[in-house]
């Protein structure tokens, strides 16, 4: 699906640095450069990728980050996903993660700007993106405790989704998790269990880890961290 349909083009011309600030860019490049080598030094280099988490900053922040080599962004706010998209759609090879709970009414917004979408947790969503001929790539958020307040499917009920979502041939490429706030041992089983699904299940993509726990979650088998914090600094606001 041509992602600009239906949504207002910016007057920032292709590719242009306006407004990039380049000390923010030249940060934002040395954070990563840390990263990616302590990274690649707990696995095969080049085999994790980083997504950069933008969630509460504005798209300038974006922008910087863009022009200093980030390639995949991961949004949790559809109004701050759908704006931000609006502001930088020019950034051509950008690949966008919405990493939010998603609430159901708001599916068709999510997909119509994002490439890659995190968090799907239900076989109604599932149904909902094959309606909206979701082209993108769709990874189930798996949970390993039972609080019902947290997002994710049970282990027990993951195949059955995956199943689904192979049937109306989605691209069904991985599972992803928050590891709950807890001790870093039990966060390295939880990532465990997540490695042993996905190889179970052929699914390439694991997404797990995030800036307090990405160096577990890459010794784990992790194909992909969500990073935010450890690259853009302390949000101000909400999460
Ligand atoms: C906010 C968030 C992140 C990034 O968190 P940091 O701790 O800042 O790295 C990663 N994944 C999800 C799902 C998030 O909501």
């Amino acid at each position: 699906m041509d992602k600009s349909d239906g949504l207002k083009h910016n007057n920032l011309s292709p590719l242009s640095r306006d407004g990039v600030d380049p000390e923010l860019e030249g940060v934002i490049r040395e954070r990563l450069g840390y990263l990616r080598e302590k990274i690649d030094s707990l696995s095969a280099p080049g085999k994790v990728k980083i997504v950069s988490v933008t969630k509460g900053f504005p798209v300038e922040v974006t922008r910087a980050a863009y022009f200093a080599g980030v390639r995949d962004i991961g949004e949790n706010y559809v109004q701050e996903l759908v704006d931000k998209y609006r502001l930088s759609s020019d950034l051509l090879g950008l690949t966008r993660h919405f990493i939010g709970h998603i609430q159901s009414n708001k599916l068709r917004a999510i997909s119509e700007v994002s490439d890659v979408i995190e968090t799907i947790s239900r076989p109604s969503e599932l149904e909902r993106l094959n309606r909206l001929a979701f082209r993108g790539s769709v990874l189930i958020q798996v949970k390993f405790d039972s609080d019902p307040a947290r997002s994710g499917v049970p282990s027990d009920k993951v195949l059955e989704l995956v199943e689904l979502g192979r049937n109306l041939q989605l691209n069904i490429e991985g599972l992803m998790t928050i590891a709950p706030i807890v001790d870093p041992k039990a966060r390295g089983e939880v990532f465990r269990l997540l490695r042993v699904l996905c190889d179970n299940l052929d699914l390439p993509e694991c997404s797990m880890g995030m800036s307090d726990d990405f160096e577990i979650a890459v010794s784990e088998g992790a194909t992909m961290v969500r990073l935010g914090s450890a690259i853009f600094g302390q949000r101000s606001t909400k999460n």
